[in-house]
């Protein structure tokens, strides 16, 4: 391993003497490696701009270790001979990997070594490359920025209004909790981030600034990770269309929000089995969420249309549904297959028909939004969820779904 970094060297030898050090820190690589002939010996070796040959250190002959400013990015390495002192700055992260490294070669090798020098000072691998985080109070963030290293970040309860950006940097992050804050707006550029399973946005504002941003959910890497998805108590009136782009969605929490519908296309993402909708406005469901395959959906405390409201099944007629472009076709086969497609491949206003395209009740889409009808279905016999919870007055009420028809066959089913 190499780690850039600035070392001064400084010659104890010549300190004790009272001779003048004009050392002072050069930029330097410093490289741990083992002897080729003895692979039980390993060895640091330093370079620098006045000395391009190199010097080696015998990590064996390592007295001493100075790491009480590490979390500051500074270490001195200390060796009886030669008796040099090795005072190190470089980046934290790639410091304390550095030191890890070094403390293994240590403990998987010289045992007459003292290692407590390294140990007594408390340095454990938990320390050098941290995996969680958990910040209670606005003073705990670190100075310099998150570890790279994170895997769980827990920011909870601190009024923070915005999306802090260096999260924007943690590529192995999978689990990120920000409930409680008073976020509007995820950033694009998180959609890209490769490694979120689960997003846990409960108790925040998103959908309060009306031209709410949801770009994120377009990221190609978040749509092939994320599992979860908590978004209950916000502002949110409109959940976008593109949610289905999450195609491994499993869990799906949006209570205590102002929608009054859910987006069609929900039922595009095969994976959910969990999905949560209580305390909204929501008036229908889509009859898309029968693909799902649910085994959870609480529809608790909504505000579903009764069946008075419904337009007419009468009002259209079959020969309607008959009528069907070239492109209708096409984009049809399109999803059907489930082809891949993007803006770099098609039309932009094609991309967006495949997108907003519905769904008929026997799965099929349809590309035509005009021919809809809304229908009460008994929640009992309803093969829309295994476990469904309600609080309707009696256990056989009926929810008010709303239906597209891909064909006459379907319509008059
Ligand atoms: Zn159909």
């Amino acid at each position: 391993m190499k780690l850039h970094c600035e070392v001064e060297v400084i010659n104890r030898v010549h300190s004790s003497l009272n001779i003048r050090s004009n050392a002072k820190y050069l930029r330097s690589t410093l490289a741990l490696g083992k002897e080729p002939k003895n692979v039980q010996e390993y060895f640091i070796l330093h370079f620098s701009s006045v000395n391009k040959n190199g010097t080696k250190y015998k990590v064996k002959c390592m007295k001493q270790v100075f790491v009480k400013c590490l979390n500051e990015g500074k270490v001195t390495l200390r060796f009886e001979e030669p008796p040099h002192d090795l005072c190190i700055k470089s980046e934290v992260i790639q410091l304390k990997s550095f030191m890890r490294l070094l403390k293994s070669c240590i403990t998987g090798d010289t045992k007459d070594l003292k290692l407590s020098n390294l140990s007594s000072i408390g340095i454990t691998s938990k320390d050098i490359a941290p995996t969680k985080l958990t910040i209670n109070n606005r003073s705990e963030f670190p100075v310099k920025g998150f570890p790279r290293t994170l895997k769980f970040l827990y920011i909870n309860g601190l009024k923070l209004c915005n999306f802090r950006r260096d999260i924007l940097l943690l590529n192995h992050l999978t689990v990120l909790d920000l409930s409680n804050n008073e976020i509007e707006k995820i950033p694009p550029e998180f959609g890209r981030l490769p490694n979120i399973s689960e997003l846990y946005l409960s108790n925040n504002s998103l959908g309060l600034n009306k031209n709410s941003d949801w770009q994120w959910l377009l990221g190609l890497k978040i749509s092939k990770k994320l599992k979860l998805l908590d978004l209950r108590e916000n502002k949110i009136i409109n959940l976008p269309k593109d949610i289905w782009k999450l195609q491994n969605l499993v869990t799906l929490k949006i209570d205590k929000n102002s929608l009054y519908k859910l987006p069609t296309t929900l039922g595009r993402i095969t994976t959910l089995r969990y999905l949560s909708v209580s305390e909204n406005n929501l008036r229908t469901l889509p009859c898309s969420l029968i693909r799902c395959g649910l085994e959870h959906l609480d529809i608790s405390s909504n505000n579903f249309k009764s069946e008075a409201d419904a337009p007419k099944i009468a009002d259209y007629t079959p020969w309607d549904i008959y009528i069907n472009s070239l492109v209708h076709i096409a984009a049809k086969t399109v999803l059907k297959h489930k082809f891949f497609y993007a803006p770099n491949i098609i039309p932009k206003t094609l991309v967006e028909l495949l997108d907003n395209s519905n769904m008929c009740v026997c799965g099929q889409a349809v590309l035509n939004d005009k021919y809809y009808v809304i229908k009460p279905f008994e929640l009992i016999g309803f093969s829309i969820s295994r476990h469904i919870v309600s609080n309707f007055v009696n256990k056989g009420s009926s929810v008010s779904v709303e239906c597209f028809f891909c064909s006459p066959k379907c319509f008059v089913k």
